[in-house]
């Protein structure tokens, strides 16, 4: 007797997805830092938020930690890696006081928008800040500056809230990961709310969060189920999973592993959305795409919406190194 057959299923792949270029330079600067330097290498939180790079990087010898005080004195000479996310000024100020050897991966468009708060608080503007509480961009962003020169908004519902002392002298910049139409909103209410306000030289969203809830955009409309690869903790993921709901997929979730597929979501359904966030990488997407096959009878399609050649070298010290990576 024949098998029975394996119903059809279409998967609408995103392109772009995954991996961006802050987050691939944060993982080389990782892994270039062991090979020239050895074990242990420190790393100062998750380096992207992603478990399984988080523990590869733990098998080759990087050791993940929270605070800097965690790094033993004997090993004071190890270099401690700063996350793609950014850090506030007081903790490169730590590691000099501690005379700790560091190496910053932080993403060169986080340090962009880093600048550009500094240039507001400069020009004697309040910064407003468009981004999530606890998320360590928004730390890192907030740590650029000095206590209260700062305020986060969050909501649209924040904007009609906040009073500033001056509102002719205000300065926003956002997070570098948020919802491009929701962020849309938040500053369309500011700008009515202080017209003085003055916007940052250049968009705060990076150009991988764009084309990513672009591509999401463009492929979610008729998808009867979405899913994103990435982590609960991972800001730029979980927007995505938003975009696709909105965009008319009719059921969307976000994924770590395979192991994580909602089996029971998927009875009856003939198209899938696939995506992945910045910090995911893409052995994974291959995974969710393998476990689909062992269930369906699956023809991928691949949804192009954007072309990406963003590459972020490393820094100097590490360079002789990248020059021979195999
Ligand atoms: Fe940089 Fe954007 Fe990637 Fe964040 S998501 S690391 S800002 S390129």
């Amino acid at each position: 007797t024949q098998p029975p057959s394996k119903p059809p299923l279409t998967i609408r792949l995103c392109e772009p997805r995954g991996f961006c270029a802050g987050v691939d330079r944060a993982i080389q600067i990782v892994v270039l830092a062991l090979k020239k330097y050895g074990a242990p290498v420190y790393v100062r939180h998750e380096i992207v938020h992603n478990r399984y790079v988080v523990e590869g990087l733990q098998t080759l010898g990087a050791v993940f930690i929270e605070e800097l005080s965690e790094i033993p004195p004997e090993h004071r000479e190890c270099p401690v890696v700063f996350s793609a996310h950014g850090v506030p000024k007081s903790v490169p100020a730590d590691a000099r006081a501690r005379e700790l050897f560091f190496l910053d991966a932080t993403c060169p468009l986080v340090s962009k928008v880093h600048k550009q708060a500094m240039r507001h608080q400069r020009l004697g503007r309040h910064v407003v800040l468009v981004g999530h509480a606890g998320h360590p961009e928004v730390i890192g962003t907030m740590g650029q500056l000095p206590d209260g020169a700062a305020t986060l908004i969050e909501t649209e519902a924040d904007v009609a809230a906040f009073s500033p002392e001056d509102s002719e002298a205000l300065g926003f910049v956002t997070q570098t990961t948020l919802s491009v139409d929701d962020t849309a909103g938040i500053i369309r209410a500011l700008k009515a709310r202080f017209p003085a306000i003055q916007a940052p030289a250049a968009e705060s969203i990076c150009y991988a969060t764009t084309n990513r809830q672009d591509a999401v955009k463009e492929t979610a409309a008729g998808a009867d189920l979405f899913l994103v690869v990435g982590a609960p903790n991972s800001s730029n993921s979980r927007r995505l999973v938003e975009v696709a709901e909105r965009a008319g997929a009719r059921r969307s979730h976000l994924v770590q592993r395979a192991a994580d597929i909602p089996w029971d979501d998927t009875r009856g359904i003939s198209v899938l959305g696939l995506s992945a966030g910045a910090s995911a990488p893409e052995i994974i997407v291959n995974e969710i795409i393998e476990a689909f096959r062992g269930r369906f009878d699956v023809t991928v399609e691949l949804a192009v919406t954007a072309t990406e050649t963003e590459e972020f070298p490393v820094m100097r010290t590490l360079r002789d190194v990248a020059l021979t990576r195999a």
